[in-house]
Formats: structure tokens, C-alpha cells, sequence
């Protein structure tokens, strides 16, 4: 169970990849953060996996992303 203390995602974080309202920020164990929408966390759901990069959804975007990645994340 991890408990983030990062403030929540508001309307003024963008994605990365499109500038869309961002829905997901990724937190990599190297320190880096990242930011996007539902559209693109989908499509880079399988790299931040592979990074072992920690996910924050907000509340208002709920994606599904989460519970596939509990399924298929690291479980030490
Ligand atoms: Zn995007």
C-alpha cells in the first residue's frame, strides 16, 4: 500500500505528449514525473509498467488503469 503526498492533479497539468487536461501522473524511481491524459497513460500503461513507474490518478478521471497495474506490477 503506498500513500502519495503529491498534491492532486488539477486542470492546469497537461500531458506531456498532447497538452490535453492531464488524468494520470507517473512518479519513475529515478525521480522523474510525468503527466498525461487517459489517452495516452493507455498507451504508455505498458512502459511506465516496465519502468516500475508509480501511478496517481485523479479522482475525477478514474481510467482503469490502476488495477491492471497492481495485477501486473512488481509484487516485492
Ligand atoms: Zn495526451
Amino acid at each position: 500500500m503506498t500513500t502519495l503526498t503529491r498534491p492532486e492533479l488539477t486542470a492546469a497539468d497537461r500531458c506531456d505528449r498532447c497538452s490535453a487536461a492531464a488524468g494520470v501522473r507517473a512518479l519513475l524511481p529515478s525521480g522523474g514525473e510525468l503527466l498525461f491524459c487517459g489517452h495516452h497513460a493507455r498507451e504508455h500503461r505498458d512502459r511506465l509498467i516496465a519502468l516500475e513507474a508509480e501511478i496517481q490518478q485523479s479522482d475525477n478521471e478514474m481510467l482503469e488503469l490502476d488495477a491492471s497495474i497492481k495485477r501486473e506490477g512488481p509484487t516485492t
